[in-house]
């Protein structure tokens, strides 16, 4: 008889502050083992993005929020993030949404709407999640929970980086406040704030290559599936 249970799973959770790598690692890591990946931060993000056009939304409440998410048509297709037609993967990452989407990653009614989706989408599959509360809330269960951490400094001449791929420019001492910023409002919102999950294996990326993080978390991950 097959054993399809639970634990035959692989259900990677990996939260940390902004701007610990999160994403990349994750993607990495998904792609090694060839299973999903999902950014949950993308869809905070997108919901910021397509609340912000409307004009009218400002700081929102819970039901305008719910107002608003019933024409929210996020989608994720071929490693791009979609809003209807749209192909918003790049214009979610700019400096211009990292500064909008606190407000709206703190709103409970969209907090409910993205957990009860993330959840929906991992729910047959082995999957890597990223986020914030994927370790306290999304995927709980899961035996393999992982802190993506950094120093602030080595966070913000990263994002500093990346920004200068893309074509940004913004000073390194402006990308520090608003990750400094930031984390203080994930960690202090009332609703499913970042914190480490007792269980959840700390990997501290400021002296590591990500090729090392990767393989590390990989490694963690095998070893607690061999003690199940
Ligand atoms: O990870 P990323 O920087 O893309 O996330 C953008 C924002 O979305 C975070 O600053 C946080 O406020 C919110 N977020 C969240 N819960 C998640 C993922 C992201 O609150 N699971």
């Amino acid at each position: 008889m097959e054993r399809s249970s639970e634990l035959d799973r692989i259900r990677i959770a990996i939260d940390g502050p902004a701007g610990a790598g999160k994403s990349s690692v994750a993607r990495a890591i998904a792609e090694k083992l060839g299973i999903l990946y999902l950014d949950t931060g993308a869809m905070y993000r997108a919901f910021a993005y397509y609340a912000e056009n409307l004009a009218e939304a400002g700081e929102i409440d819970e039901e305008k929020a719910e107002e608003l998410f019933r024409d929210f048509d996020l989608k994720f297709a071929d490693g791009k993030v979609l809003l209807g037609d749209e192909d918003i993967t790049q214009v979610i990452r700019t400096p211009r949404i990292d500064k909008a989407v606190s407000p709206y990653a703190s709103n409970p009614f969209v907090r409910k709407q993205m957990v009860s989706l993330q959840r929906s989408i991992g729910q047959d599959t082995d999957i890597v999640m990223e986020g914030r509360d994927i370790c306290t809330v999304v995927l709980k269960d899961s035996p393999y929970k992982f802190y993506l951490d950094a120093s602030v400094e080595e966070r913000a001449r990263r994002r500093f980086l990346q920004n200068e791929q893309k074509g940004i420019s913004e000073d390194m001492e402006a990308i520090k406040a608003d990750i400094i910023r930031r984390d203080e409002a994930d960690m202090n919102r009332q609703a499913d704030p970042l914190r480490k999950a007792e269980d959840a294996i700390v990997v501290d990326s400021t002296d590591m290559s990500q090729e090392e993080v990767v393989d590390e978390i990989i490694n963690k991950t095998l070893e607690i599936k061999n003690a199940l």
